[in-house]
């Protein structure tokens, strides 16, 4: 039989053939399965069809006779599909999506049944949303909870069910989920962004954000993950030494795929195409078996969604090749975690992308005006975009010398520091025209060769403009998207807001011209913002050194980084645009605490059973063959058996003092929980975890990675880094 260990090295030679079919033209499967423009004009009355789009695009209440039309036709549409049940599909704040299918099957009496699927069914739902998180709005205020069509998502079919991307609130509004907030973040974004745009054109009337993600993540076999409980029940490895070969070769990156990785990744994409997932990239990433994956961006909700999509069906598909998908951000220690690149950028509705450069000086302007005012927003907001992005396992990467350091920071590049620094020196007031002329040849002029030619990297900043978006890397792979979005949105819409206050208020009071208004305060938003521009090396010390210098927050535990959240500048940010009214702030800093201190408590436990029963028993066992091993000697050479012993007693005590380190560094840990446990209050309850219990962890893999490294192969139970990483 041997250890399970052995069974499932064993198991993991078996792998499954999915064929998958490659002659099917993928533009062909795309957006097949998705209630998208084509299938509603197919489907849907003219009048329906109008109502859908006006509500897409001006953000219009669809009324309760057309949302019958849009039922039935989206109903027919889902029955051609193969659809059976329908879901309102939504993402509360545990952090995947959820999913409630009712049948359309409905019996009418007489031994008849019909399929039914109506408009207040589209609209509107009441799951029994008692077991998702609300952080006590529910209890305060109402028992139940409904989720609410956006029809700013298209409905889609996945497997047998038509699902309907919906909004998930309170009875008395408050926000349940993560798309409330984004889609008022974008709706704040968008008023305030389109005001600003119309000084340069002004048939602007729309500016959406656009999101384009960059999906890292681990593909592992699944027999051998699933012999591993911390894997199962934590989405990483707890313990495990080191394999002697890791990623210093740097031979995986870009190389080629291995062939079961690119049959799991033909066949996502497939699935991805179906579901008018627009994914366009894939690749070997830096770490054995850790891969990425990368659409065209789209319109922010739109990918969020897409991205919440994308996890799900990951896993689901991985099952069918015998594989398992790792989205934590530090699955294995030692070698590279995963991120979730977010590159974020705002188009107009006449298709300008505002970060981007223009033909004219004037778009140019435009550009440095969003640019600009986007980095302003983050230098005044660092501290908050950093709690967006705040999780127990993204801890894990910020700052762990390998991925984006804690501290928020910008790069720009030589070639546009330089640009701010000329625009610094423009004069105050009014511009003379030859000062113009020389702006807007000279610098402005200068930024679409700028930009085009921006090579110029780098890679350990948290949040670089690569060219024509701003690309924040910090966010990590397990998170939605959502969070990090909408404070995003949200700080830039302000941002531009106060920028507008202020320009017309130079060209009303000072009489100026709109341009040099706009020169006048970029060049006080230049000064104001140094501190968070940083061309250097994000992983150095001297780094920490001079940003804390600059007084940037530098927060490397998730309870730090979400006070953030709660302070009078975030509070009134939030409601002033509003996107979250202090309840739901104070609800969500809760529930994000909360979820902190259970992935910790349960990482305790499993890390505590799995060195008390795999690790302590196998160690015991191969310290009786060691001890009848110096018995047998003993009895071979008696006195003289000293001599030929000697490294046995000396690994048998060695491995006792493991074998007594663990123990007592995992009784201690528990008692540290016990004493966690009893604290009520829930902030002081993540800091107990976070400062107390989670310190345990690496002593006591110290020691049971040694252990590891002592022990008989044979006899050792758990699947090993060099299986997980190099089975393929
Ligand atoms: P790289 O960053 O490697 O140069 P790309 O420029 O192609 O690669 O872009 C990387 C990601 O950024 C892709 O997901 C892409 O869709 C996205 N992206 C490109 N332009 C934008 C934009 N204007 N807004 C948001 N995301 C964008
Ligand atoms: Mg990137």
């Amino acid at each position: 039989m041997g250890t399970i260990r052995t069974q499932a090295l064993l198991a993991s030679q078996q792998k499954p053939q999915v064929k998958i079919d490659e002659s099917v033209r993928r533009s062909d499967l795309f957006g097949k399965n998705v209630f998208n423009d084509q299938a509603m004009r197919q489907y849907l009355s003219k009048e329906a069809y109008k109502s859908v789009l006006d509500a897409t695009e001006n953000g219009s209440k669809i009324d309760r006779k057309l949302a019958e039309h849009i039922a039935a036709g989206m109903k027919l549409w889902a029955l051609s599909k193969g659809a059976t049940h329908y879901t309102h599909w939504f993402q509360p704040l545990t952090g995947s999506s959820a999913e409630k299918h009712d049948a359309f099957f409905e019996p009418v009496g007489g031994g008849l049944a019909i399929e039914k699927f109506d408009g207040g069914q589209l609209v509107q739902q009441e799951p029994d949303a008692s077991s998702f998180p609300s952080g006590g709005i529910r209890n305060t205020f109402e028992a139940r909870g409904y989720t609410a069509w956006d029809p700013t998502s298209p409905a889609f079919v996945y497997g047998t069910t038509l699902c309907i991307p919906t909004v998930f609130v309170s009875y008395t509004g408050e926000a349940l989920d993560y798309k409330t907030p984004l889609l008022r973040s974008l709706q704040a974004l968008d008023g305030a962004a389109t005001a600003v745009a119309k000084y340069f054109d002004k048939n602007v009337k729309k500016v959406i954000a656009t999101l384009g993600w960059e999906q890292e993540y681990f593909l592992i076999d699944k027999s051998l993950a699933t012999a591993r409980p911390d894997i199962v029940l934590t989405g990483r490895a707890l313990l495990g030494h080191s394999p002697a070969k890791g990623q210093q070769l740097e031979d995986h990156y870009f190389g080629s795929i291995p062939i079961r990785a690119l049959n799991f990744m033909r066949d996502l994409e497939q699935e991805c195409m179906l579901l008018g997932i627009p994914v366009k990239t894939r690749h070997n990433e830096v770490a054995p078996n850790q891969f990425e994956l990368a659409p065209i961006f789209e319109e922010a909700n739109l990918a969020v969604d897409h991205n919440t999509l994308l996890m799900d069906i990951m896993g689901k598909v991985a099952d069918r090749h015998g594989l398992k998908v790792l989205l934590h951000e530090k699955p294995f220690s030692g070698i590279n975690g995963s991120g979730k690149h977010n590159n974020f950028s705002m188009a107009t509705d006449t298709g300008v992308n505002l970060l981007g450069p223009g033909k004219t000086p004037m778009s140019n302007l435009q550009f440095l005006t969003f640019f600009i005012n986007t980095i302003k927003a983050v230098n005044e907001n660092e501290e908050l975009l950093r709690a967006s992005i705040a999780s127990a396992s993204n801890d894990h990467r910020l700052g762990a010398n390998e991925a984006p350091p804690a501290i928020i920071s910008v790069f720009i590049g030589d070639q546009l520091s330089k640009v701010l620094d000329d625009l610094e020196n423009v004069s105050d007031g009014k511009l003379s025209p030859e000062e113009k002329t020389e702006l807007k040849l000279n610098v402005v002029g200068k930024i679409p060769e700028i930009l085009l030619d921006n090579t110029d990297r780098n890679r350990t900043s948290p949040f670089a403009f690569t060219g024509n978006k701003f690309e924040f890397r910090a966010v990590g792979s397990s998170a939605n998207c959502a969070n990090p979005m909408t404070v995003l949105s949200a700080i830039v819409a302000k941002q531009l807001t106060v920028f507008k206050a202020e320009v017309d208020d130079l060209v009303t009071r000072k009489d100026m011209k709109k341009d040099d208004a706009i020169f006048n305060i970029l060049r006080e938003y230049i000064k104001q913002s140094k501190r968070i521009i940083f061309e250097g090396d994000g992983y150095s010390d001297a780094w920490e050194k001079e940003a804390a210098k600059r007084g940037l927050s530098n927060n490397k535990t998730t309870p730090k980084a979400l006070k953030a959240n709660i302070s009078k500048k975030s509070i009134s940010l939030f409601e002033e645009l509003g996107i979250l009214n202090p309840i739901e702030i104070h609800a969500r800093y809760e529930i994000e605490l909360e979820a902190y201190t259970k992935k910790i408590q349960i990482e305790g436990r499993v890390i505590g059973d799995i060195a008390r029963n795999h690790v302590i028993p196998t160690a015991i066992n191969y310290q009786n063959k060691l001890i009848s091993n110096v018995q047998g000697l003993k009895d071979i050479f008696a006195k003289d058996f000293e001599k030929y012993a000697q490294e046995q007693i000396n690994l048998i005590k060695e491995i006792s003092e493991h074998i007594e380190a663990i123990n007592s560094n995992v009784t201690n840990m528990t008692e540290a929980r016990k004493a966690a446990n009893n604290i009520e209050d829930t902030e002081a309850k993540a800091y107990a975890y976070c400062d107390e219990v989670r310190p345990y962890f690496e002593v006591i893999r110290y020691h049971c990675d040694k252990l590891e490294i002592l022990i008989d192969d044979e006899l050792w139970t758990l699947v090993k880094y060099r299986e997980l990483l190099f089975t393929r």
